[in-house]
């Protein structure tokens, strides 16, 4: 059996967890929190980041940090998981899905400026599969109709726009370190807040409105409740977990961009028979988060999940167009979303991980080179 996802095991888990159990101190924002934090600031210039118990937690923060209210309007692709969009519906706004472009699940950039109204608040990106949207335009639009830039970073980790870190553009940024993401701890998360004088806010929401962290930290000399906000800290358990996976960072991401790159060779003959490999533009890096291809269409799809199926291998297609999704459609303004469409009937994921070994690797790329024979 090829597993769709096997999360990476690094080598000093259980040793940083023991240490933290033996410490006594397992709440959040112990000394492997402090770690990771540390961590991300320097390696990649993050301010101020806050571990979560997970991206859906950081994006539902950035919600609450942008001030989103009822009647606001939020744009976002609708080619994303639905965490993207609950954490806005969560406070009233009114979704706007926008498509994807015809060559890349990424949001469309060029079709936003016409879904701006005078009520439009925030644009959130997903950088799909760890790709960069095209920022330039996005951080454009934002300029013209004073907009608030939301990163769903959930895929992004180790990633980069023209040389610069993803997270880092939005005045927000959520990442995910769910098991199926690069670097994991089971469910977890990080938010950045990237503007001068949100960072008090934002460690206020995250401690259930109180102003604990400043109390904890010896700024002031008692705590209380002054915001709203929610419990989104990690157990220190879990950082720890975490910190031993970004101590093996660059090993994870050297073997899962070995193996991304061998999908990309071996599968290169199918791309004559219609079938749509990645494409990375030249402003994006590649992470080696997701290995895709966009079968001709849905029956087809269906055929080859089904093949690779009875030869134990999981390959799995990705999300509904969230504008067609049971809760949503009635909601939906009506106007057709064609590529997110053709990748919500079209798109499947092969197996990739860390320990994909290549005798594996070759027997799934040996099947998909068949089924199209
Ligand atoms: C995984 C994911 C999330 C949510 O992250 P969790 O940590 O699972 O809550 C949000 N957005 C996208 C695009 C994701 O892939």
């Amino acid at each position: 059996m090829i597993r769709f996802n096997v999360p990476y095991k690094a080598s000093r888990e259980l040793q940083h967890v023991k240490e933290v159990l033996e410490s006594g101190n397992l709440s959040g924002d112990g000394l492997f929190t402090r770690k990771v934090h540390a961590f991300f600031s320097e390696k990649y210039g993050f301010r101020s980041p806050l571990l979560t118990t997970s991206g859906t937690h950081a994006l539902e923060m950035a919600a609450i940090l942008a001030r989103i209210a009822p009647g606001d309007e939020v744009i976002m692709p609708s080619y994303t998981f639905v965490s993207t969009a609950n954490a806005f519906e969560l406070r009233g706004a009114k979704i706007v899905f926008a498509d994807s472009l015809s060559y890349d699940p990424n949001m469309d950039t060029e079709s936003l400026e016409n879904l701006i109204t005078p009520k439009t608040k925030a644009i959130v990106v997903v950088h799909y599969a760890g790709v960069a949207v095209h920022m330039d335009q996005v951080m454009q639009l934002a300029q013209d109709h004073d907009l608030t830039i939301i990163e769903d970073a959930a895929h992004s980790i180790d990633a980069t726009y023209k040389g610069r870190p993803l997270g880092t553009f939005g005045s927000y940024a959520a990442f995910s370190f769910h098991e199926t993401k690069n670097i994991s701890c089971g469910e977890g998360g990080m938010f950045i807040a990237s503007l001068d004088g949100d960072f008090e806010r934002a460690e206020i929401i995250r401690e259930k409105g109180t102003n604990r962290s400043a109390f904890f930290r010896g700024d002031i000399d008692k705590y209380g409740w002054v915001d709203v906000g929610s419990s989104y800290l990690p157990s220190d358990i879990l950082a720890a977990v975490l910190y031993a996976q970004l101590e093996e960072l660059d090993q994870i991401q050297t073997l899962r961009l070995a193996v991304w790159k061998r999908y990309m060779d071996g599968l290169s003959g199918i791309k004559s028979k219609g079938v749509d490999l990645p494409v990375i533009p030249d402003y994006a890096s590649n992470n080696a988060h997701m290995f895709y291809i966009v079968c001709n269409d849905k029956t087809e799809r269906t055929e080859l999940i089904e093949r690779l199926k009875e030869h134990q291998i999981k390959a799995a297609f990705h999300y509904q167009p969230l504008h067609r999704s049971k809760y949503f459609a009635g909601k939906h303004d009506g106007r057709s979303l064609p590529n997110a469409d053709k990748y919500g009937d079209r798109l499947v994921r092969l197996p990739l991980f860390a320990d994909l070994n290549a005798v594996d690797q070759d027997k799934i790329i040996d099947l998909v080179c068949d089924h199209y024979k």
